[in-house]
């Protein structure tokens, strides 16, 4: 897999502390960064390294964020995008979004030592899928086409999943049994837009069918629910996340659906531009559930430098969701069991301002 050049962060302290009208503030949203599934993948990495010795193997990103995936690299992870690309016998990590039975199948016939490092929760989507599936109902899935998880899970039942994209696509989304149809859902979407796409889909086939329980996890919608409390206030909103990370683009899109003047995305700190600034009293800031808080708190060092030093904590929710490790790891080689239990994350005692 090409990667990008692995970035070295610019120097830091370029913004100038130019006077506004107001107080200049941060309001921090939490919950932020790490959710528990990411939390369990990048460990998984880190002990498949410990355990079996580099080079690991991963299919795609482990997670979607640049900064992640250069750290592991580091250490002697290889990132690869099928596992055609693996040397047979090889161990190999599939990633967080979760992969198709197909990729299960080919790792299998290369004789690939696979551990799974799916989040638990795209994991019940695929469960879903699969169920449905043998019900003989048509899927509609509301997720982005060509987005890793959405492949995933419409591999699980190809002749049963229809991909709907967009709110408009649920206008003319063709179905074979109009009364026999379900939606399930990317876990990382924006919850209004996902809503209001069943909505439409509702329209047009009445007797359509809910999942069983939400499919956008916990950790999509709280981050969600913080960057909505947190942008009605904020003149810009800063999120830290890579462009490829589904859950990051959304936290901006929602942020200017509700209320902040302007929102931006950065992976890094040295990337916020001093005239983002410009007039701006109150900044919000939050981070995608693939983000170390590191990241964040050198956004948090960077706008101190322009002046703005009072954060303020905006908090909507504790999360204390723990996944054990993939099970392929909870044992070492003497066959002690790891009984680690892993959580997002998301707040450093530190970034509690
Ligand atoms: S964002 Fe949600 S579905 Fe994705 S890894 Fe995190 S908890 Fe799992």
């Amino acid at each position: 897999m090409k990667l990008p050049v692995p970035r070295i962060p610019g120097r830091r302290g370029r913004l100038q502390d130019i006077p506004v009208d107001g107080r200049k503030r941060v309001l921090l949203a939490s919950p932020r960064g790490y959710c528990a599934g990411v939390d369990r993948a990048v460990i998984a990495v880190e002990k498949a390294l410990e355990r079996f010795g580099a080079p690991v193997y991963v299919r795609k990103q482990i997670v979607h964020n640049i900064h992640v995936v250069t750290e592991l690299e580091a250490q002697g992870a290889i990132f690869v995008d099928e596992v055609d690309e693996v040397p047979e016998g090889a161990h190999v990590v599939f990633s967080a979004h979760g992969v198709s039975p197909a990729v299960v199948g080919a790792a299998a016939d290369r004789g690939l030592q696979a551990i799974d490092a799916t989040c638990p929760l795209v994991t019940k989507v695929h469960r879903e899928a699969v169920r449905f599936a043998r019900d003989d109902f048509e899927i509609l899935l509301i997720g982005h086409l060509g987005h890793e998880e959405v492949e995933g899970t419409a591999g699980e039942a190809p002749d049963h999943v229809t991909i709907v994209n967009s709110p408009d696509e649920a206008d003319t989304v063709v179905v074979r049994d109009p009364d026999k149809v379900v939606w399930l859902s990317q876990t990382t979407l924006s919850v209004d837009e996902t809503m209001e796409t069943v909505r439409r889909l509702r329209t047009r086939f009445p007797h359509l069918q809910d999942p069983p329980s939400d499919d956008i996890c916990y950790a999509t919608q709280n981050r969600q629910v913080a960057i909505k409390k947190v942008a009605k206030d904020a003149d810009l909103v800063i999120v830290v996340g890579s462009a490829n990370s589904s859950n990051s683009v959304r936290l901006v899109e929602v942020a200017l659906e509700h209320g902040a003047k302007a929102a931006y995305r950065v992976d890094y700190a040295d990337e916020v531009r001093q005239e983002w600034l410009d007039g701006v009293e109150t900044v919000g800031v939050t981070s995608g559930a693939s983000v170390p808080e590191v990241l964040v708190q050198q956004v948090l060092e960077e706008l101190a430098g322009a002046g703005y030093r009072d954060v303020e904590q905006i908090r909507t929710a504790e999360e204390d969701l723990m996944f054990s490790l993939p099970k392929e790891l909870r044992h070492d080689t003497a066959g002690r069991r790891d009984e680690r239990a892993l959580g997002g994350r998301t707040t450093t005692a530190g970034a509690d301002a």
